[in-house]
């Protein structure tokens, strides 16, 4: 029998997002394929989150051997993901990778991988297998976008993956792609702009077959709620079927602000279980949000930010807000006026990070153009392009000052006896719902953590000098005109 060895890297010493316990889910898109592949293999699953696929310090695969490995990778991941590659070619195992960064960076994962696979690879999953076994696996396949209707009696290898790692918490996907343009957004790219939706009862058969199964339960998507009002009445109909078919289970879920209003949804959204939801604030600065061309937000505009969070935590859902720093209209004075949001809107999370300009993004594109960018030194450097890393030159702000803005959200936002007083006001204020006060408060308790490690890389960064050298660059480039970059930067495709 051929084994198949299918990973999700994580790059050593990286506290990010994954270090939040309701975040630390199931690679479900893992667990996807490994349904998809032929009964005649075996197939393991290595979540590096959990357990290293190559050795510290051999730099071997710890997992004995493959036929064939399969790996999949943001950008925050795909240097690691090239080790792991690297040492798998070594010993003679083919490689295959896909996922977002695979897709905007096709020709550089091609120097590390046997093939690459650009976009969604669940259709094209049998015949890639099928192509390896006759030995005529191709350099590159485009998977396109998934018919959303291929899920429909197609279940991930959930209990594969619990079994081995014992996860609290699972997800399940809803819907895909998104009609917007955030400027530093790679979902459109990544899964389209239709947005794609799955059929409601098949996600109720989902939610069924797993229910009770799990701590919590994350709709994937990056909006369930969508933008049109077919799609939010197809919503409430998934929710109110929820209700009806009797699912309880604790769960929460991407969405933009628009939910606000529609008090019928959030009923039914609580009565089935949800103990919050997630939403990308980005900025309480109109400037800023233009820049951002987060349309979403400023259709809502920001001085209903406070009515939208009021009317979804009174029906006992916890709020649950994104924040980013360091756009080119962000000055000292923003942390002051972020922290005074923060506790006068009563939100129950902040997740605050620093803007990231993930490759192939119109903000990458426009960094790169305005030579700003300074961890330019790839692969390796990938690993900093997350929210937790300043990777480009900053307007309004210096170094200086973002670390001191950090720090004083910091002691008003994140400190612990501050995160206490925000828990009691959460139990109180939720609708007595005690699971989504609980919730709030894990997941900022949890925050600290991450926080506390964005403060000291950037910390890290001022000691070592490489921002003062690229900021002297930058401003040495643009006396001398356009057109210089600070380094090079391979061109995206
Ligand atoms: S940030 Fe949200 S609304 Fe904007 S493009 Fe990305 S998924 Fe769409």
């Amino acid at each position: 029998m051929k084994k198949l060895v299918l990973i999700n890297p994580h790059p050593m010493g990286n506290v990010g997002e994954e270090n939040v316990s309701v975040l630390n889910q199931m690679p479900v898109n893992l667990g996807y394929l490994k349904v998809l592949t032929p009964g005649n293999w075996q197939v393991d699953i290595i979540d590096e989150t959990q357990e290293y696929a190559i050795d510290e310090n051999t730099g071997d695969i710890t997992f004995g051997g493959a036929d064939l490995v399969g790996i999949t990778s943001v950008s925050y991941q795909a240097d690691r993901a090239y080790k792991i590659a690297t040492a798998c070619r070594k010993r003679g195992i083919p490689v295959i990778m896909g996922g977002i960064h695979a897709t905007s960076n096709p020709d550089e994962a091609a120097k590390y991988v046997d093939s690459v696979v650009i976009r969604e690879g669940i259709t094209l999953w049998s015949t890639i297998i099928d192509d390896f076994e006759k030995g005529r696996l191709r350099k590159r396949y485009d998977g396109g976008l998934t018919p959303m209707e291929i899920y429909c009696n197609l279940s991930p290898d959930r209990k594969f993956l619990k079994d081995k790692y014992k996860y609290r918490y699972s997800g399940i996907i809803t819907t895909a792609g998104c009609p917007f343009a955030c400027e530093f957004c790679s979902v459109p790219q990544f899964q389209g702009q239709k947005y794609r939706e799955r059929p409601v009862d098949d996600i109720l058969n989902e939610f069924e077959s797993i229910k009770g199964q799990y701590r919590g339960l994350i709709l994937t998507d990056e909006n369930f709620y969508g933008h049109s009002k077919k799609s939010n009445e197809r919503v409430r109909t998934l929710f109110k079927g929820m209700v009806e078919r009797g699912i309880y289970q604790n769960w929460f879920g991407f969405t933009s602000l628009n939910i606000y209003k529609d008090d019928e949804t959030l009923e039914y959204m609580a009565k089935s279980g949800c103990v919050g939801v997630l939403i990308g604030i980005e900025s309480i600065e109109e400037e800023s949000l233009k820049s951002m061309n987060k349309n979403v937000n400023l259709k809502i505009s920001v001085e209903n930010y406070y009515e939208a969070i009021a009317n979804i935590r009174k029906h006992g859902l916890a709020v649950w807000g994104t924040m980013v720093f360091g756009n080119d209209a962000d000055t000292s004075g923003t942390f002051e006026r972020v922290a005074d949001f923060i506790l006068d809107s009563h939100i129950d999370i902040m997740t605050c990070g620093i803007l990231c300009p993930f490759i192939n993004t119109p903000l990458y594109h426009r960094l790169n153009r305005e030579n700003r960018l300074f961890r330019t030194h790839f692969p390796e450097d990938w690993k900093y392009y997350t929210s937790h890393h300043l990777t480009y030159v900053l307007k309004k702000l210096t170094l200086d000052e973002m670390i001191e803005g950090f720090q004083y959200l910091y002691d008003r936002i994140f400190a612990t006896e501050v995160l206490r007083k925000r828990f009691h006001r959460a139990k109180d204020e939720l609708n007595n719902n005690m699971n989504a006060a609980m919730f709030a408060f894990r997941v900022n308790l949890d925050w600290q953590n991450v926080y506390q490690h964005l403060i000291q890389n950037l910390k890290d960064l001022q000691t070592s000098g490489d921002y003062e050298a690229a900021l002297k660059c930058y401003v040495d480039t643009d006396k001398q005109g356009k057109g210089k970059k600070l380094a090079s930067i391979e061109a995206a495709p």
